[in-house]
Protein backbone atom coordinates (compact mmCIF):
# COMPACT_ATOMS: atom_id res chain seq x y z
CA UNK A 1 0.00 0.00 0.00
CA UNK A 2 2.73 2.27 0.93
CA UNK A 3 4.69 1.71 -1.58
CA UNK A 4 2.85 -0.70 -4.27
CA UNK A 5 4.03 -3.87 -2.40
CA UNK A 6 4.40 -3.05 1.61
CA UNK A 7 2.07 -3.95 3.76
CA UNK A 8 0.90 -1.35 6.31
CA UNK A 9 2.75 -2.06 9.97
CA UNK A 10 0.02 -1.99 12.93
CA UNK A 11 0.82 -2.18 16.46
CA UNK A 12 -1.10 -3.82 18.61
CA UNK A 13 -0.68 -2.73 22.43
CA UNK A 14 -3.33 -4.58 24.62
CA UNK A 15 -3.05 -6.84 27.53
CA UNK A 16 -6.09 -9.43 26.57
CA UNK A 17 -4.43 -12.13 24.88
CA UNK A 18 -7.74 -13.66 23.72
CA UNK A 19 -8.84 -10.01 21.76
CA UNK A 20 -4.94 -9.70 20.49
CA UNK A 21 -4.87 -12.92 18.90
CA UNK A 22 -8.34 -12.57 17.34
CA UNK A 23 -7.09 -9.05 16.00
CA UNK A 24 -3.91 -10.53 14.60
CA UNK A 25 -5.76 -12.87 12.86
CA UNK A 26 -8.07 -10.68 11.21
CA UNK A 27 -5.59 -8.47 10.29
CA UNK A 28 -2.88 -10.22 9.22
CA UNK A 29 -5.95 -11.54 6.30
CA UNK A 30 -6.67 -8.14 5.84
CA UNK A 31 -3.31 -7.35 4.41
CA UNK A 32 -1.59 -5.75 7.45
CA UNK A 33 1.62 -6.16 8.95
CA UNK A 34 0.66 -6.67 12.66
CA UNK A 35 3.23 -6.66 16.07
CA UNK A 36 1.59 -6.98 19.30
CA UNK A 37 2.71 -5.25 22.81
CA UNK A 38 0.87 -6.22 25.75
CA UNK A 39 1.55 -3.16 27.79
CA UNK A 40 2.39 0.32 27.21
CA UNK A 41 5.91 -0.24 27.88
CA UNK A 42 6.89 -2.88 25.46
CA UNK A 43 4.76 -0.67 23.14
CA UNK A 44 6.79 2.24 22.88
CA UNK A 45 9.83 -0.01 23.26
CA UNK A 46 8.75 -1.29 19.95
CA UNK A 47 7.71 2.42 18.36
CA UNK A 48 11.41 3.10 19.21
CA UNK A 49 12.47 0.05 17.09
CA UNK A 50 10.43 0.54 14.10
CA UNK A 51 7.96 3.10 13.50
CA UNK A 52 4.41 1.63 12.54
CA UNK A 53 1.67 2.95 10.25
CA UNK A 54 -0.49 3.04 13.11
CA UNK A 55 -1.08 2.18 16.59
CA UNK A 56 -4.08 0.64 18.11
CA UNK A 57 -4.10 1.17 21.55
CA UNK A 58 -6.27 -0.24 24.76
CA UNK A 59 -7.36 2.73 27.44
CA UNK A 60 -6.75 0.09 30.02
CA UNK A 61 -3.69 -1.43 30.10
CA UNK A 62 -1.43 -2.68 33.35
CA UNK A 63 1.07 0.10 34.58
CA UNK A 64 0.74 2.66 32.17
CA UNK A 65 -2.85 3.76 31.02
CA UNK A 66 -3.20 4.14 26.92
CA UNK A 67 -4.02 7.90 27.96
CA UNK A 68 -0.67 8.30 29.38
CA UNK A 69 0.93 6.31 26.41
CA UNK A 70 -1.01 8.16 23.85
CA UNK A 71 0.31 11.50 25.40
CA UNK A 72 4.27 9.81 25.48
CA UNK A 73 3.49 8.92 21.48
CA UNK A 74 2.47 12.91 21.16
CA UNK A 75 5.39 14.47 23.20
CA UNK A 76 7.75 12.83 21.24
CA UNK A 77 9.00 14.72 18.11
CA UNK A 78 9.92 11.58 16.13
CA UNK A 79 6.06 9.81 16.93
CA UNK A 80 4.10 13.13 17.08
CA UNK A 81 2.27 12.17 14.18
CA UNK A 82 1.91 8.54 14.66
CA UNK A 83 -1.83 7.32 13.75
CA UNK A 84 -2.87 6.29 17.18
CA UNK A 85 -6.84 4.69 17.78
CA UNK A 86 -7.88 4.35 20.99
CA UNK A 87 -9.86 1.10 22.34
CA UNK A 88 -12.49 2.39 25.38
CA UNK A 89 -14.73 0.01 27.04
CA UNK A 90 -18.48 0.98 26.45
CA UNK A 91 -20.18 3.67 27.74
CA UNK A 92 -16.59 5.45 28.91
CA UNK A 93 -18.37 8.73 27.09
CA UNK A 94 -16.26 11.15 29.19
CA UNK A 95 -13.26 8.73 28.34
CA UNK A 96 -13.78 9.01 24.74
CA UNK A 97 -13.20 12.68 24.56
CA UNK A 98 -10.05 12.44 26.73
CA UNK A 99 -8.96 10.45 24.59
CA UNK A 100 -9.46 12.24 21.56
CA UNK A 101 -8.39 15.11 23.98
CA UNK A 102 -4.64 13.71 24.32
CA UNK A 103 -4.60 13.50 20.55
CA UNK A 104 -5.91 10.14 19.58
CA UNK A 105 -6.91 10.16 15.71
CA UNK A 106 -9.79 8.35 16.54
CA UNK A 107 -11.68 5.58 19.11
CA UNK A 108 -13.70 2.87 19.12
CA UNK A 109 -15.77 1.48 21.71
CA UNK A 110 -15.55 -2.37 22.94
CA UNK A 111 -16.76 -4.55 22.20
CA UNK A 112 -16.37 -3.85 18.39
CA UNK A 113 -16.00 -6.32 15.27
CA UNK A 114 -12.83 -6.54 13.52
CA UNK A 115 -14.26 -5.91 10.62
CA UNK A 116 -15.47 -2.34 12.22
CA UNK A 117 -11.99 -1.96 13.05
CA UNK A 118 -10.23 -2.55 9.73
CA UNK A 119 -12.78 -0.12 8.52
CA UNK A 120 -11.54 2.79 11.19
CA UNK A 121 -7.71 1.82 10.80
CA UNK A 122 -8.17 2.24 6.29
CA UNK A 123 -10.07 5.29 7.16
CA UNK A 124 -7.33 6.76 9.38
CA UNK A 125 -4.55 5.90 7.37
CA UNK A 126 -5.72 7.64 4.43
CA UNK A 127 -6.22 10.47 6.43
CA UNK A 128 -3.18 10.58 8.05
CA UNK A 129 -0.73 10.29 5.03
CA UNK A 130 -0.28 13.70 4.16
CA UNK A 131 0.58 13.78 0.05
CA UNK A 132 3.88 15.16 -0.03
CA UNK A 133 5.61 12.61 2.16
CA UNK A 134 8.40 10.71 0.92
CA UNK A 135 8.57 6.90 1.04
CA UNK A 136 12.71 7.28 0.22
CA UNK A 137 15.12 10.06 1.38
CA UNK A 138 18.16 10.22 -0.19
CA UNK A 139 21.15 11.96 -0.18
CA UNK A 140 24.23 11.40 -2.62
CA UNK A 141 24.34 7.57 -2.31
CA UNK A 142 22.60 7.01 0.38
CA UNK A 143 19.13 5.70 0.23
CA UNK A 144 16.66 5.47 3.33
CA UNK A 145 13.39 3.49 3.23
CA UNK A 146 10.94 5.00 5.64
CA UNK A 147 8.40 1.80 5.36
CA UNK A 148 10.68 -1.03 4.88
CA UNK A 149 12.99 0.76 7.69
CA UNK A 150 16.22 0.15 5.31
CA UNK A 151 19.12 1.85 4.79
CA UNK A 152 21.53 0.95 1.60
CA UNK A 153 24.67 2.85 0.88
CA UNK A 154 25.94 2.29 -2.91
CA UNK A 155 23.29 -0.07 -3.54
CA UNK A 156 24.80 -1.96 -0.08
CA UNK A 157 22.73 -2.36 3.29
CA UNK A 158 24.03 -0.34 6.08
CA UNK A 159 22.92 -1.98 9.52
CA UNK A 160 21.63 1.16 11.58
CA UNK A 161 20.47 0.93 15.65
CA UNK A 162 16.99 2.53 15.87
CA UNK A 163 19.00 6.21 17.01
CA UNK A 164 20.84 6.44 14.44
CA UNK A 165 18.50 5.66 11.83
CA UNK A 166 16.48 8.32 13.18
CA UNK A 167 19.54 10.84 13.38
CA UNK A 168 19.65 9.85 9.32
CA UNK A 169 16.43 10.20 8.97
CA UNK A 170 16.68 13.81 10.40
CA UNK A 171 20.16 14.78 8.33
CA UNK A 172 18.13 13.36 5.06
CA UNK A 173 15.40 15.37 5.65
CA UNK A 174 17.40 18.79 6.02
CA UNK A 175 20.66 18.18 4.15
CA UNK A 176 23.15 20.92 4.24
CA UNK A 177 21.89 22.04 7.29
CA UNK A 178 24.21 22.53 10.40
CA UNK A 179 22.18 21.43 13.62
CA UNK A 180 23.65 21.72 17.13
CA UNK A 181 23.76 19.12 19.80
CA UNK A 182 20.70 20.22 21.21
CA UNK A 183 18.48 20.85 18.31
CA UNK A 184 19.49 17.50 17.16
CA UNK A 185 18.52 15.98 20.41
CA UNK A 186 15.23 18.04 20.59
CA UNK A 187 14.61 16.49 16.70
CA UNK A 188 15.55 13.37 17.44
CA UNK A 189 15.09 12.17 20.91
CA UNK A 190 12.44 14.70 21.70
CA UNK A 191 11.89 17.57 23.83
CA UNK A 192 11.67 15.81 27.05
CA UNK A 193 14.07 13.15 26.98
CA UNK A 194 17.00 13.17 29.49
CA UNK A 195 20.30 12.78 27.61
CA UNK A 196 23.26 14.48 27.54
CA UNK A 197 24.30 16.74 24.66
CA UNK A 198 27.45 14.41 24.28
CA UNK A 199 25.42 11.66 23.73
CA UNK A 200 24.66 12.65 20.24
CA UNK A 201 28.81 12.85 19.46
CA UNK A 202 28.08 9.08 20.38
CA UNK A 203 25.57 8.20 17.94
CA UNK A 204 26.98 10.55 15.24
CA UNK A 205 30.27 8.38 15.54
CA UNK A 206 28.22 5.08 15.37
CA UNK A 207 26.74 6.24 12.23
CA UNK A 208 29.33 7.92 10.88
CA UNK A 209 31.10 4.27 11.25
CA UNK A 210 27.86 2.49 9.65
CA UNK A 211 27.76 4.48 6.38
CA UNK A 212 31.31 4.93 5.58
CA UNK A 213 32.27 1.22 6.47
CA UNK A 214 31.88 -0.22 2.86
CA UNK A 215 34.85 2.45 2.19
CA UNK A 216 32.55 5.78 0.43
CA UNK A 217 33.09 9.61 1.45
CA UNK A 218 32.34 11.02 4.42
CA UNK A 219 29.23 12.63 4.38
CA UNK A 220 28.73 14.02 7.92
CA UNK A 221 30.13 17.11 8.74
CA UNK A 222 32.06 18.32 11.77
CA UNK A 223 30.74 21.73 12.54
CA UNK A 224 33.43 23.25 15.52
CA UNK A 225 31.31 24.79 18.15
CA UNK A 226 28.52 24.70 16.34
CA UNK A 227 27.46 21.02 15.58
CA UNK A 228 26.90 18.38 12.45
CA UNK A 229 25.48 18.58 8.99
CA UNK A 230 25.06 16.36 6.53
CA UNK A 231 26.83 17.20 3.47
CA UNK A 232 28.96 16.41 0.32
CA UNK A 233 32.64 16.11 1.59
CA UNK A 234 33.35 19.32 -1.08
CA UNK A 235 29.81 20.86 0.04
CA UNK A 236 29.74 24.51 0.48
CA UNK A 237 28.97 25.63 4.07
CA UNK A 238 25.43 25.88 5.17
CA UNK A 239 24.12 26.80 8.47
CA UNK A 240 20.65 27.45 9.13
CA1 LIG B 1 -7.04 -4.03 28.36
Amino acid sequence: MINGTMKPSILLVEDEAALVTLLTYNLEKAGFDVRAAMDGDEGLTMIAERLPDLVVLDWMLPEVSGIEICRQIRRNKVTARLPVIMLTARGEEADRLRGLETGADDYITKPFSPKELIARIRAVLRRSRPATSADELSFADVRLDLAAHRVTRNGREVHLGPTEFRLLRHFLENPGRVFSRERILDAVWGEDAYVEPRTVDVHIRRLRKALNDSGGADLIRTVRAAGYALDRPSGQMATE
